[in-house]
């Protein structure tokens, strides 16, 4: 769509085009005309989109923090979905996983080998030496948040504590990596060197993805992957970076009752965090953690 210089931007910004996303555009085209792949327009977030974005994150940090404050051994994981149901509610919000294809709950609470979409259950009981993730997602007036985190419960082996910290510093990293015009593999290139220096692997058949309109946008996020590959990172895009790191082998099986939850193929145990991204003009910024 080939716009007049002086007419209103597509963004809804309000501003001429040639004030708002002209250069972009063409920017945009010329690596588009080099053979890369351009996110599409509607991956592009607008102001309002960002703004609903970031108040759907405020409700999702609260989640994480509450859990955060409250979650110990001897807790079901079905405590862990009230706690995240009510609060969600109560702040205007919908947990984004209940219904969800079919999802039970609120929330995804996944215990040592499993790596992600673990189903809370009055009958789980987290124990002490477990490490949990514990992944929420918010909708709030139309607008998607996610992120999660790992959680150390009483005294939990040396092992596992050094997954659960590298497997931290494997999204940073991860997140540090991306820049604006820079491209969607500099993401996995990072993630996967730090996991693989300490002797890990990066689980490959589930990854990140475009968040905000939806929960689940493109592109899909490889956590593994070569710098300079890949689709172009642009200014407005929201992502997820979320490394699911293995302690042996990175192959996963999904469970054949639930069809759900994904364990390490080799029962070995897994890590993640999660953080919801903006990229802007000058770099990278977390909006949900
Ligand atoms: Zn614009």
């Amino acid at each position: 769509m080939l716009l007049d210089r002086n007419e209103k931007c597509w963004c809804g910004s309000g501003l001429k085009y040639k004030k708002c996303h002209l250069d972009f555009d063409q920017k945009l085209e010329s690596y588009k005309l080099k053979g890369i792949m351009v996110p599409s327009r509607d991956l592009i977030k607008s102001q309002k989109d960002i703004d609903g974005i970031k108040k759907s994150a405020e409700i999702n940090n609260g989640v994480l923090d509450l859990v955060a404050s409250k979650i110990k051994a001897g807790m079901s994981t079905a405590e862990i979905d009230t706690l995240v149901y009510d609060y969600t509610v109560s702040h205007g919000g919908i947990p984004a996983p209940l219904n969800y294809d079919g999802f039970p709950k609120s929330v995804c609470t996944s215990i040592n080998d499993e790596v992600c979409h673990g189903i809370p259950d009055e009958n789980i009981i987290l124990k002490d030496g477990d490490i949990v993730n514990v992944d929420v997602s918010t909708i709030l007036d139309g607008y998607y948040s996610d992120a999660s985190r790992m959680f150390m419960i009483g005294n939990v082996s040396d092992e596992a504590r050094r997954l659960v910290e590298v497997s931290r510093e494997c999204m940073i990293k991860g997140i540090e990596a991306i820049k604006p015009w820079g491209f969607l593999g500099d993401i996995g290139a990072a993630c996967g060197e730090h996991a693989h220096k300490n002797g890990y692997t990066i689980v490959r058949a589930l990854g990140g993805h475009g968040v905000g309109n939806e929960f689940h946008e493109d592109p899909f996020v490889p956590h593994i992957g070569k710098a300079g590959t890949g689709m172009l990172l642009v200014p407005g895009m929201v992502l997820t970076v979320e490394p699911m790191v293995n302690a042996g082998d990175y192959d996963v099986y999904e469970d054949a009752d639930n069809g759900w939850t994904i364990y390490t193929a080799d029962g070995s145990l897994s890590s993640q965090w999660e953080h919801t991204v903006l990229i802007t003009d000058t770099g990278v910024e977390i909006i949900a953690k």
